[in-house]
C-alpha cells in the first residue's frame, strides 16, 4: 500500500448508527442478496425493494427477509443501497426519488451514474458508495465462513455530516471491514474500474488470447494447440500472479519461459499499446465512453449485440468446448 492510502476494519467503524434505521435493498441479484442476507444476520433492519412479478422476490422471501416494491421499501428507509444493474438504476431512482427524505442516504456499489451525473440526488441527502471487490456470491460465503471481503469506500455528498460514518457501519455489517476497507472517490473507482475492465481484465485479455490464438493457427499449428497455450494455460499463470505478484510467477517458469517472456512482452505490449490505452483511458475519462454507453441502451444495445455474437462465432469458442469436453479440468 502506498503511504497515503487509508483503510478502515472493523474497530474503525460505529455499529450502533444504523440501529434506528432501516436499509432498503433495492435488487437482488450479485450483490443484493449478499448485502441484504449480511446485514439482516448482523443486527439491521432490512427490507428487499424488488418490482412485482419479478422472479428474485421469491428467494428474497425464502432466504426470510420482507419485501416489497422498490418505491415502499425506500419510503419505509433511511438508507437506500441502489443493487439493481447499473443501466437501470436511473429509472428506478426516477421511481424512488420522491419518498427519499431529508437526512436519508443513496448509497451505491458502484459510481457510474452519480460519477456520470446519470443519477442527480437532492441537496438534503447523502450519497455513498461501498463496494466489495468481489461478486456478490463471494461476499455472502466469506460472511458465513467469519471472514471478510475487502471493499472501497466513498462518500460523494455528506449532507447529514455523518455520511463516512454510516457508509463505514455498512461496510462493516456486510463484511467488508474484517478484510479491510480503501478510502476512494466515485471518481477514482468508476475511472479504474471501467478503464481495468476495458483496457486489461475482459477487453484487454480476451483480445490478447484471441490474437495469440490466431498467431499460431494462421502459421499452421493446430487449433486444439494454440487453446491450450493461449487460453487453457492462462489460469495456470494468473493464479500464481494473484497469489504472489508478477515475481511468483516468473519464479514458477522455467528460465527459458522467464527470458522468452522477459525479452519479448513488451515488444507484443509496446509504446503502441500504450497509447492505445492511454486514449481509452481518456474515452473513460471525459465521458466519451459512457454517453456511448447509455445511448448504445438507449437504442436497444445494436452493436453489443453484433459484438457479442461475434465473439460467440470466433473458432475459438467451438474448440474450447470440444476440449473441454474431452478433458477431466472441464468438470469442477
Ligand atoms: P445483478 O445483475 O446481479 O442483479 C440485479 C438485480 O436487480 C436482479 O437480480 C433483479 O433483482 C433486479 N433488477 C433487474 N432489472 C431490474 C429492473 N429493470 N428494475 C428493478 N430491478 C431490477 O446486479 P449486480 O451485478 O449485483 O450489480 C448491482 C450493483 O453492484 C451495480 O452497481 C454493480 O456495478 C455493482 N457491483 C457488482 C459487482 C459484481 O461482481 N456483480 C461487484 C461490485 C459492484
Ligand atoms: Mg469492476
Amino acid at each position: 500500500m502506498t503511504e497515503d492510502a487509508t483503510i478502515y476494519y472493523d474497530d474503525d467503524a460505529d455499529s450502533t448508527v444504523l440501529d434506528d434505521r432501516t436499509v432498503a435493498v433495492l435488487g437482488y441479484g450479485s450483490q443484493g442478496h449478499a448485502h441484504a442476507q449480511n446485514l439482516d444476520e448482523s443486527g439491521v433492519d432490512v427490507v428487499v425493494g424488488l418490482k412485482e412479478g419479478s422472479s428474485s422476490r421469491e428467494a428474497a422471501r425464502s432466504d426470510g427477509l420482507d419485501v416489497t416494491t422498490p418505491r415502499n421499501a425506500a419510503e419505509q428507509a433511511d438508507i437506500v443501497s441502489v443493487l439493481v444493474p447499473d443501466t437501470v438504476q436511473p429509472d428506478v431512482y426516477e421511481n424512488i426519488k420522491g419518498v427519499l427524505t431529508e437526512g436519508d442516504t443513496l448509497q451505491f456499489a458502484h459510481g457510474f451514474n452519480i460519477h456520470y451525473g446519470q443519477i442527480e440526488p437532492g441537496e438534503g441527502v447523502d450519497v455513498t458508495m461501498v463496494a466489495p471487490k468481489a461478486p456478490g456470491h463471494l461476499v455472502r460465503r466469506n460472511y458465513e465462513n467469519d471472514q471478510g471481503t475487502p471493499g472501497l469506500l466513498a462518500v460523494y455528498r455528506d449532507a447529514t455530516g455523518g455520511a463516512h460514518d454510516t457508509a463505514l457501519a455498512y461496510a462493516k455489517a456486510i463484511g467488508c471491514t474484517r478484510a479491510g476497507v480503501v478510502e476512494t472517490t466515485f471518481r477514482e473507482e468508476t475511472e479504474t474500474d471501467l478503464f481495468g475492465e476495458q483496457a486489461v481484465l475482459c477487453g484487454g485479455i480476451t483480445s490478447l488470447v484471441k490474437t495469440g490464438y490466431e498467431t499460431l493457427v494462421d502459421a499452421g499449428y493446430s487449433p486444439e494447440m494454440a487453446y491450450f497455450e493461449c487460453l487453457n494455460e492462462m489460469k495456470l499463470i494468473v493464479d500464481l500472479m494473484y497469489e504472489g505478484g508478477n515475481m511468483e510467477m516468473w519464479n514458477s517458469v522455467s528460465d527459458t519461459a522467464e527470458y522468452g517472456g522477459l525479452t519479448r512482452g513488451d515488444r507484443v505490449i509496446d509504446e503502441h499499446a500504450r497509447e492505445r490505452m492511454e486514449e481509452v483511458l481518456e474515452g473513460v475519462q471525459d465521458g466519451t465512453f459512457a454517453r456511448e454507453w447509455i445511448s448504445e441502451n438507449q437504442a436497444g444495445r445494436p452493436s453489443y449485440r453484433q459484438l457479442r455474437n461475434a465473439e460467440q462465432n470466433h473458432e475459438i469458442e467451438d474448440v474450447g468446448a470440444d476440449l473441454r469436453s474431452l478433458f477431466a479440468w472441464g468438470e469442477e
